[in-house]
């Protein structure tokens, strides 16, 4: 068969690494990693851990010059899978500021060659289903949903009134028919990539609200882009359904109790709890753990039928070079390593 080419990725969870370029007017800088060859990257530690290297394995890491368009093609037969009726989650993981926004959607200032995963799924979905509409009908559409401090808020909203709807997580095996775990959220049929766009921008308005220059929400919420797929076969009648999150996950980095106090603490106690519990999800997983924990926030109950089972899993964790910022660097590493 044509489809299906991609059963070998089945079940599996897949780690990759991207190491962000340094921003202009850093160009004097040290990297803090040392080199990177195949699927391995090698990190200059700094004194508290010891002066000297540290490597760490995954399936593959980009370099800093890695570009938008490489990086969307290794993950292109992942994504594909969903027109087969496969689910597939891609977690951007990292600290503030390492580049998962930008893999995901691309920078503030968007162009054709700049846009991340997120549009160019969707593009290359459109693309695929059109090759195969002799055989196959697919609808496609989105939702897009943030958490913030464990509160699903639906960001599809178009009411003009900017407000949020806490909605409550329907996981009943029930979810399984509809395949909708959020059922009462936006749900927005989308057929180009104008359409897309159009969604992408609403998401991140809406996203945006609560925010202030000095309080970017963004970087302490998860945000995830649930792509959900119907496909029939024209011949046989069989109906498919194969559902994608593409999540780009709250900042990781650990912030100093000692410092933090009220709603700030608060964040970041529901971030950690969140992260952690996904890294629990994830590695259990991994390990064939007959007891996955998805309970324990609501990130993994979101997620949960979209993780395990005959569900494809990439994380895609995301690191800074600078210096300054290796101690994160290698706790990111480390996460990484845990979940592989
Ligand atoms: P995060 O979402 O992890 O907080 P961002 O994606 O916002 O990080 O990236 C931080 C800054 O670095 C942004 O200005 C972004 O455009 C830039 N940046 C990140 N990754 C790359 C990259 N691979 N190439 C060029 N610029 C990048
Ligand atoms: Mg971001």
């Amino acid at each position: 068969k044509l489809y299906n080419q991609v059963q070998d990725l089945k079940g599996s969870i897949r780690v990759y690494c991207r190491v962000r370029p340094f921003l202009s007017g850093q160009s004097n800088y040290l990297s803090s990693v040392d080199h990177i060859e195949e699927g391995n990257i090698t990190i200059n530690t700094p004194s508290k851990y010891g002066k000297g290297h540290k490597s760490f394995s995954f399936n593959k890491v980009f370099g800093p010059s890695a570009t938008q368009a490489e990086v969307f093609s290794d993950m292109q037969p992942l994504i594909r899978s969903v027109l087969d009726g496969y689910n597939v989650c891609i977690f951007a993981y990292g600290q503030t500021g390492s580049g998962k926004t930008f893999t995901m959607s691309g920078p503030r200032e968007l162009t054709e060659k700049s846009q991340g995963v997120n549009y160019r799924a969707l593009g290359d979905l459109f693309l695929l289903a059109d090759q195969r509409k002799d055989m196959f009908r697919y609808n496609i559409a989105v939702q897009m949903l943030e958490i913030y401090n464990e509160q699903v808020r639906d960001l599809l909203v178009t009411d003009g009134s900017n407000k949020r709807y806490p909605l409550y997580l329907i996981l009943l095996p029930m979810s399984s028919q509809t395949g909708l775990n959020v059922p009462d959220a936006s749900l927005i049929p989308v057929s180009s990539t104008v359409d897309v766009i159009d969604l992408m921008n609403l998401g991140q308005k809406n996203r945006a609200v609560g925010a202030t220059a000095l309080n970017d929400r963004s970087s302490r919420s998860h945000s995830c882009l649930t792509v959900h797929v119907h496909g029939r076969d024209l011949t046989s009648g069989m109906l498919y359904r194969g559902c994608m999150h593409l999540v780009d996950l709250a900042g990781s980095e650990r912030v100093n109790k000692s410092e933090v106090t009220g709603d700030r603490l608060k964040e970041a106690q529901h971030i950690n709890k969140s992260l952690s519990a996904l890294g629990d999800v994830i590695s259990s997983l991994a390990q064939k753990n007959p007891h996955v924990p998805y309970r324990n926030s609501k990130l993994t109950q979101l997620l949960q039928d979209s993780l395990g089972g005959q569900a494809k899993t990439l994380m895609f964790v995301h690191i800074s070079p600078e210096p300054d910022a290796a101690g994160e660097t290698i706790s990111t590493l480390k996460f990484a390593e845990r979940v592989a």
